[in-house]
Formats: C-alpha cells, structure tokens, sequence
C-alpha cells in the first residue's frame, strides 16, 4: 500500500506531486497521510491513505466479461 507518486489535479487537470516523504520504515499504513503538490496552480491536496480492506470488500465487483 502506496500512495501514487503523482496524480491528477482535482482543479486544473495538472500534475499533483507527492511531497510527503516516505515512513522511516518505508511502510506506509492505512489512514496515513500523503500530501500532494500541483505543479500547475501550486494548490495543495491531502489524501489519506484506505483501509485495504476496503479495496477487496464486497461492495465493488469486477467487470463481468
Ligand atoms: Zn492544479
């Protein structure tokens, strides 16, 4: 579990970039925080790491093929 280096900006489609640096241990855990910075409109964006739990719950399915 692994925040992404990079997303997209929520306002301006822009690079977001991750400035939080890793955990002293290098394990990131489930409610932990990463902070992105965008490139573009210099606009900050928190995001908390999920629950891995909630990634193979019951309540999103696969698409059928
Ligand atoms: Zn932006």
């Amino acid at each position: 579990m692994e925040p992404e280096a990079t997303i997209d900006c929520i306002d301006c489609g822009g690079t977001c970039h991750l400035i939080t640096p890793p955990p002293e241990d290098g394990r990131w855990e489930p409610g932990d925080l990463a902070v992105y910075r965008c490139e573009d409109c210099t606009d900050r964006w928190d995001m908390l790491l999920p629950d891995e739990d909630d990634l193979r719950g019951d309540h999103w399915e696969p698409d059928e093929a």
